[in-house]
């Protein structure tokens, strides 16, 4: 069974959609094994964001990712990691098709509320970030 990342970043958190995104995540049949409302350190971020290092948004996702709280999850689920990138819609808001999590809540490239991890290595290597073993079930 596989498993993936998900974090509601800090424009979905104020926004109020913790509730909505989780609810999707539920309906769709994915089981929820690990989650907590935190503030992302700069240590975290620079880890997480490693492979964005130097492009020219760097230093504004750096400052946004860290700028309130997010909602770190793990979820698990049979092809969890590509089914929710289908579900969050593409990166670029103009291409996020509607009824998308980004196609319906973001505008905004740059504040597009929610992240999930984009491949086994990426979604084993965020979880190690974000979460100790002993917090997943
Ligand atoms: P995430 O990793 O957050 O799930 P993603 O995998 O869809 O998003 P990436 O290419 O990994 O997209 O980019 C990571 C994040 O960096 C994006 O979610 C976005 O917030 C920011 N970002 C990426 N490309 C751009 C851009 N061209 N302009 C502004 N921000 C960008
Ligand atoms: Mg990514």
């Amino acid at each position: 069974m596989e498993r993936t990342f998900l974090m509601i970043k800090p424009d979905g958190v104020q926004r109020g959609l913790i509730g909505e995104i989780v609810g999707r995540f539920e309906r769709k049949g994915f089981t929820l094994i690990a989650s907590k409302l935190m503030t992302v350190s700069k240590e975290k971020a620079e880890a997480h964001y490693a492979e964005h290092h130097g492009r020219p948004y760097y230093d504004d996702l750096m400052s946004f990712i860290t700028s309130g709280p997010v909602f770190a999850m793990v979820w698990q689920g049979d092809q969890v990691i590509a089914l929710s990138r289908q579900m969050m819609g593409k990166t670029n808001t103009l291409e996020a098709a509607p009824g998308t999590i980004r196609g319906e809540f973001a505008v905004h490239t740059n504040r597009n509320i929610i992240h999930g991890s984009d491949s086994p290595e990426n979604a084993v290597r965020e979880i190690n970030i974000f979460f100790e073993p002993e917090e997943l079930l």
